[in-house]
């Protein structure tokens, strides 16, 4: 067994363990020389072999299988419950190598509101060689059907969507997806697997930027895969070698260390978000707030049954237009002006004009007095004064 071999790390049957422990443990062999407790960093390139074609370890070339992502992969499986996990250099690279298992002439599905960059790269990189696309509104499910032609072969989707906070409900688009013989592919970037497992929903992937809470820290870019769909696996298996967008050994190994801390993180974003959409909600100069711990957001009863908390991304819309949004974007001080979110600082952004520009003019394109606010894991008495501070120039 490579990179997780349970008699170096004393540590079997991950799967028998809870998310926390399986956060910090799984996949991660201790040392085998030394003991050591962390995953070491193998930079590697070309492993010794015993005989011709007979790696000692099973590693042969570090494009093809390095021990550090091998950690980090089979954790992020045993944290999804999925049979495979596969490591990217970004989360882009990660959709890429899935998208790539459609053929020219394919049609897909997707969300009428995704990250940005999704979009781009389904519009304009796959668009090319003829992939087609329909976006429509996954809130209704039987609008899958209406868009499904003879091409269709995936639908994709986030949940809760970036930015506007959507909630689908996978279970119900899952099962019609697989009614009509296609693959269903949730970004899970969002909530992470400790609030949301989209394979036991029905999903037949989970896509993740890394970069966002699984890194938690905002000082690595990687994506990654989990999937427990054979052929799926197989794929993007293949793609990941024969294309080559893996995690290095360092950004693996930052990843790891990120996501032994998920649980604790996500669980104070998701308080200290909650709090501040206390506040947003009772502000007179805001007109809507989207966050779907809230009862009076339209995917909140869907959100209680597929998620075991809100997250820690909350929208919303101010009364006062476009340059009320561009005011409280510049004027917090607690929360960095940035596009990116996940980690343990707040940041605070406009879409319309940052993350999600490249959507101006299609169907998923966002509100102008809209911004995005990533809560971090600061003191909350802190966030709420600066927010309560840039409202007021609004
Ligand atoms: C950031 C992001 C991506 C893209 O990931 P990169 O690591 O930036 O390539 C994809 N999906 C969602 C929801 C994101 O927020």
């Amino acid at each position: 067994m490579i990179g997780g071999d349970p008699l170096l790390s004393g540590f079997e049957n991950p799967d028998e363990h809870g998310f926390e422990t399986r956060a910090i443990r799984a996949g991660q062999p201790h040392d085998p020389r030394t003991g050591g407790v962390v995953t070491p960093i193998a930079l590697s390139t070309t492993f010794a072999q015993e005989n011709i074609g007979e790696p000692k370890f099973g590693y042969e070339y570090a494009r093809t299988g390095n021990p550090t992502r091998h950690a980090w992969e089979q954790c992020l499986a045993s944290l999804e419950m999925a049979s495979h996990g596969f490591a990217f250099a970004s989360g882009l690279a990660a959709e890429d190598a899935l998208l790539r298992f459609l053929e020219p002439n394919d049609h897909l599905i997707l969300g009428d509101d995704a990250y940005g960059g999704t979009f781009r790269l389904i519009d304009k990189v796959h668009g090319r060689t003829g992939l087609s696309h329909t976006a429509v509104d996954l809130t209704n499910p039987e609008s899958i059907r209406e868009a499904w032609n003879e091409s269709t072969r995936m639908v994709w989707l986030e949940t809760p969507t970036n930015p506007m906070l959507t909630v689908f409900d996978i279970e119900k688009i899952c099962s019609t997806v697989h009614e009509l013989g296609g693959i269903a592919v949730v970004d899970n970037t969002f909530a992470t697997p400790y609030l949301q497992q989209p394979l036991s929903l029905g999903a037949d992937a989970v896509v993740h930027s890394a970069t966002k809470y699984l890194g938690g820290h905002s000082d690595v870019v990687g994506g990654a895969v989990a999937t427990s769909h054979s052929a799926l696996a197989e794929h993007v298996g293949f793609v990941q070698n024969a294309v080559g967008a893996v995690a290095s050994p360092f950004d693996s190994y930052l990843t790891l260390r990120g996501v032994k801390t998920l649980a604790v993180r996500m669980d104070r974003h998701c308080e200290n978000a909650e709090k501040l959409v206390q506040v947003l909600q009772d502000h007179s100069r805001v007109s809507e707030v989207l966050y779907p711990g809230l009862e009076s957001h339209p995917g909140h009863e869907i959100a209680k049954t597929q998620m075991s908390g809100f997250g820690g991304m909350v929208s919303f819309r101010l009364k006062g237009g476009i340059e009320a949004a561009e005011k409280v974007a510049v004027s917090t001080q607690v929360f960095t002006l940035a596009e990116s979110l996940g980690a343990v600082e707040s940041l605070i952004e406009h879409p319309g004009v940052m993350t999600h520009a490249s959507t101006a003019g299609s169907a998923l394109e966002v509100p102008q007095d809209l911004v995005r606010l990533s809560v971090g894991i600061e003191s909350i008495e802190d966030l709420v004064e600066d927010l309560e501070r840039a409202l007021a120039t609004a």
